[in-house]
């Protein structure tokens, strides 16, 4: 049977084995296992991207709704996607990782998106220093972008503590979205926004 490079693995339902993967491990160890990776990529090029202008504005895309709902977590210029998941999905392939283990945390993931974005009130406890749910994510999302600099972690905000980006908000929420509300409303010109001149 062939076998790909990357992911290990061509065999549906036969988890392959990466040469630096411990792929005997019990399957969600293995899918946690991956979240890390992945999530330090996602906040790395999170953190990049509030800071150079090209990056910003794929990634004010998902800024600029002037209201938090579920759908908010997947609103992103699919460009940007890619280039947020890119680094921690290339160090995967080299691990070995199986597809079905990074499959099985891209699940995960696209669940908790649409928990951290959601505009109800759940809370988790002390799960709130470990996790990047609604109740400290939505501070990220805060109109002024000074503001807005703080709680960059998709899943985890263990990067968030170790890169002194935590905010454990201690005053009220005020508007969210991007001041100026620059960016366009439609889909098709949401896509061509960060190419134009100017934006
Ligand atoms: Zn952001």
């Amino acid at each position: 049977m062939p076998r790909c490079w990357a992911f290990s693995c061509c065999v549906p339902g036969q988890v392959g084995r990466g040469l630096w993967w411990p792929s005997d491990w019990p399957y969600l160890a293995q899918v946690f296992l991956a979240s890390l990776p992945l999530d330090l990529s996602l906040y790395t090029m999170h953190r990049l991207s509030h800071r150079h202008g090209f990056l910003w504005r794929l990634h004010s895309i998902h800024h600029s709704s002037r209201r938090l709902y579920w759908l908010n977590g997947e609103r992103r210029h699919p460009l940007h996607a890619a280039l947020m998941a890119g680094p921690g999905l290339v160090v995967l392939g080299v691990l070995g990782t199986p597809a079905e283990v990074v499959g099985g945390w891209i699940t995960i993931l696209a669940a908790h998106l649409a928990f951290q974005h959601a505009n109800f009130d759940y809370r988790v406890g002390p799960l709130c220093y470990l996790l990047g749910v609604a109740e400290l994510h939505r501070w990220h999302h805060r109109e002024r972008f000074e503001d807005a600099q703080v709680n960059f972690g998709e899943f985890w905000l263990v990067w968030d503590h170790c890169f002194g980006t935590f905010y454990q908000p201690c005053s009220p929420l005020g508007v969210v979205g991007i001041e100026g509300d620059p960016v366009p409303h439609g889909y098709g010109e949401q896509l061509v926004y960060p190419f134009r001149a100017g934006a």
